[in-house]
């Protein structure tokens, strides 16, 4: 018996550990239906990675984005728990409790959000892009002359209730020069120069171990896997929390092409 609840005991507090420590404290980018803001890719969209094939050759593959599968759970009713699927490695305790994953795609970006004085800030986040959020990206990317977005600064809007909520209208603008992302990138106080690399993806989206996935199924603070409807891609978003709806543009900025970016 003692076994039993002292399990239990240490799957709560691991659970409450979990939810405290979310992916390093990267928040994700998301817009609010019927807004636009602008956006700064901080990736590199060329850059490669060598790769050992089954033969054992070596292969160079693009970096850009970082692919993962994710779940996204409900724990303490709070929506806004993602995991990286381990289905890949072998079993994984969310896929055979009936959650489902999802692919994707992880950029880094800056991205616009007005304060009340109307001053322009700029915050870095871990923007996620979802299959068919992906392939507007790639469009993006294909319509420059070497596939090359990083510093691109987009106008981007969402527009309708099914939209990716990572925005579904992206429009270029310019290439910001770098030292205009230096100047407009967060920087901690201990920093002399902002950190304008993108996140460390191996690190921050590292799966849980299988033992620690485990626990927290058993533990029973994750909600049920949730239905889903026959509506394909298009993420339902009623469950947003509004911890960063200070970073959207706002519904009244201008959607004009000009070459005087406003940063
Ligand atoms: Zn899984």
């Amino acid at each position: 018996m003692s076994n039993w609840y002292a399990t239990g005991n240490k799957a709560a507090e691991y659970a409450e550990k979990q939810q405290k420590s979310k992916k390093g404290g990267a928040f994700r980018f998301w817009m609010k239906q019927d807004t636009s803001t602008k956006i700064i890719f901080l990736d590199d969209f060329l850059a490669t990675r060598e790769v050992t094939l089954p033969s054992g050759e070596k292969s160079q593959i693009r970096a850009t984005p970082f692919i993962i599968d994710e779940h996204q759970i409900t724990m303490n009713g709070d929506f806004n728990n993602y995991k990286t699927c381990i289905a890949k490695m072998g079993p994984c305790p969310l896929c055979m409790a009936g959650h489902k994953s999802y692919t994707v795609g992880y950029f880094t970006v800056l991205s616009q959000w007005k304060d009340d004085e109307g001053v322009n800030h700029w915050n870095k986040k871990l923007y996620p892009a979802k299959l068919g959020a992906l392939n507007l990206i790639r469009t993006q990317a294909e319509l420059r002359e070497d596939g090359q977005l990083q510093y691109a600064v987009l106008q981007i809007n969402r527009s309708g209730d099914k939209a990716f909520k990572t925005g579904n209208d992206f429009n270029f603008m310019e290439y910001a020069p770098v030292e205009k992302i230096y100047e407009i990138c967060p920087k901690r106080e201990d920093e002399a120069k902002a950190n304008i690399s993108p996140f460390d993806y191996p690190a921050i989206l590292k799966p849980d171990s299988l033992k620690e996935l485990n626990i927290l199924i058993s533990s029973g603070i994750v909600a049920a896997p949730r239905t889903y409807g026959n509506s394909g891609n298009s993420s339902n978003n009623s469950h947003d929390s509004s911890s960063n709806s200070n970073d959207l543009g706002g519904g009244g900025e201008s959607t004009e092409h000009t070459s005087a970016i406003d940063y």
